[in-house]
């Protein structure tokens, strides 16, 4: 039996099962890829209950399974026919669990979907219960009452250890040279396949065996990198590999310090001490502030794997498939905790919410099931969600218990575009040193750090064309002749200052400086006269 422990996902998830079941729930939807890994568990769970487990589909009807990997033949089974396979049920007089495999196309059929509620409500006072399994959300509305609906979480670590394990025992058995690994290679192998399906860490494992001709540490990028294709054919899921570090953004002080504090919570030591994990922290504010660039550079500071989800993606498609697309993507993070799970520009997904270009019932469903999960998560997968539009964002997103902690991140301050200047100096192989900088912060009053790397690439191209080295001269110039967003958009930056006063917290520190933009604060009061 797969080593589960306690607070192992797919244990809890059985346990549920279990209870579901003793409950007389009398249908579950089982939403999986892993068909087999799913039987196994649940021919155990039925023989714990003392109950049979049939297996129906539409090429083999209905059957009895009594052993795992029995060999399975074309039409071996009664009843084919969706209606006679629910009929059957109803007639069977027997205390059992029927799993209809890929049912959910006939769930369309509006004659199969009546059957199957009057047959729910009939098997309410039986010891019979019918568990779909199907890889795909089909639920017709009238049928949701009916049908309690659950995920299968991916495989653990535990259950892909066991899995590798299985894996390197045949290959060393074959040929005592084709495994040659250290327990930490090891450890490392089964952590870059977490987030993958058994079949999927299967492959995975066998691929990296057979090229090079050996199992060895060069392995662990492999599979790492079969898991980022997977991950990146699902269309919405990015594996991101982490290209910043905390170093790269400037200023955003107390933005910085909370995430230090915040990442020691991921520990043994802290869940011991009582702390709860990190939920995720939610990051409003002017574009081009460094948002994004926080949330790509905490994940290299925690070490965790990075990956990004794509909500204008969600919306801008097949919105009929989001919903499974969104359970997916939600699967695939818990499976690679710990995690982080950058979600940029959250607001998008509402945007796709209130646009007619999609049916709205189903976008805020699918954005419903995002803020369900943020609120009942138990994985460690730390979500940063970044959004510049803080006027459309609902009241439910901003609620306690979705984040641990809301952040407004404003224009930079003084001393924070004094340290932006320095890190895109450096970056380009100039010693900020060797520049006026008090005169270039001076000058970009009311940039953000983006309008701030403007103004060193701007002054680079000059300096270039001139065939002479960037001089602070460069800097300025560029400086005078950027009008940065505080000018444009003044009015939505002080609308979202007033908004964030009384709701966020800041990410930069007030006891630092910044002078309102003179060139905004200007704007503003030309407006008023
Ligand atoms: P948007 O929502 O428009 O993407 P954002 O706040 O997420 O805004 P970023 O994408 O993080 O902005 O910033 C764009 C680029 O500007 C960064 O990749 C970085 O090069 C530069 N930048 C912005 N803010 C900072 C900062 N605080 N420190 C250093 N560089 C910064």
């Amino acid at each position: 039996m797969t080593q589960t422990n306690a607070t192992s996902p797919i244990l809890r998830t059985m346990n549920e099962i279990d209870l579901m079941i003793r409950a007389r729930y009398p249908v579950l939807y089982l939403l999986t890829h892993e068909e087999a890994r799913l039987e196994h568990l649940l021919l155990e769970l039925a023989g714990r209950q003392g109950k049979q487990l049939f297996s129906w589909t539409a090429t083999r009807g209905l059957e009895p399974v009594r052993e795992l990997r029995e060999p399975r033949r074309m039409g071996g089974g009664e009843a084919t026919d969706p209606v006679d396979a629910l009929n059957h049920i109803l007639e069977k007089d027997v205390s059992a669990l029927f799993l209809l495999r890929d049912f959910h196309p006939f769930l369309e059929d509006p004659h199969v979907a009546r059957l199957l509620r009057d047959v729910a409500h009939e098997l309410k006072n039986t010891y019979k219960n019918i568990l779909l399994v199907s890889p795909r959300l089909v639920m017709p509305p009238e049928l949701e009452k009916d049908i309690t609906l659950l995920d299968i979480p991916l495989p653990d670590a535990a259950e892909l250890t066991d899995l590798f394990k299985s894996v390197c025992r045949a290959l060393y058995k074959k040929d005592k040279n084709s495994v040659a690994l250290s327990n930490r290679d090891a450890n490392a192998i089964v952590r870059a396949a977490q987030g993958l399906t058994l079949t999927e860490a299967e492959n995975a494992f066998a691929k990296a065996a057979v090229t090079g001709g050996r199992l060895d540490h060069e392995d662990v990028d492999l599979v790492l990198n079969e898991k980022k294709q997977i991950i990146r054919k699902s269309g919405i899921l990015e594996f991101y590999e982490p290209d910043a570090t905390l170093g790269d953004v400037g200023g955003l002080s107390e933005l910085k310090r909370w995430l230090g504090v915040r990442g020691k919570a991921f520990s043994p030591q802290a869940a011991c001490f009582g702390l709860p994990a990190p939920k995720g922290v939610l990051l409003l504010g002017a574009p081009g502030c460094g948002k994004s660039l926080t949330a790509k550079s905490v994940a290299q500071f925690w070490e965790l794997p990075l990956l990004r989800l794509d909500l204008g993606r969600i919306f801008s498609g097949l919105v009929g498939s989001s919903e499974q697309n969104m359970r997916q993507a939600l699967k695939v993070a818990e499976g690679v905790a710990p995690a982080v799970l950058w979600i940029d520009e959250i607001e998008k997904g509402l945007a796709g919410n209130a646009s007619g270009s999609s049916d709205g019932g189903t976008a805020s469903r699918v954005f419903g099931t995002l803020l369900t999960w943020m609120q009942e998560k138990t994985a460690n997968v730390f979500v940063v969600a970044t959004a510049n539009r803080i006027d459309i964002l609902p009241p439910e997103l901003l609620r306690r218990g979705r984040f641990d902690e809301i952040f407004f991140v404003d224009l930079p301050r003084t001393e924070s575009r004094e340290e932006i200047f320095r890190i895109h100096l450096e970056k380009r192989g100039r010693q900020a040193e060797t520049f006026d900088l008090p005169a270039a912060v001076q000058a970009t009053d009311g940039f953000s750090g983006a309008e701030i790397e403007h103004v060193v690439l701007e002054g680079l191209f000059a300096a270039f064309d001139a065939d002479r080295e960037l001089a602070t001269g460069d800097l300025l110039d560029a400086a005078a002749k950027t009008v940065p967003l505080s000018v444009t958009s003044a009015e939505d930056l002080r609308r979202s200052r007033e908004w964030a006063a009384r709701r966020a917290r800041m990410a930069e520190s007030s006891t630092e400086t910044r002078g309102v933009s003179g060139r905004a604060a200007r704007i503003e009061t030309d407006r008023a006269e």
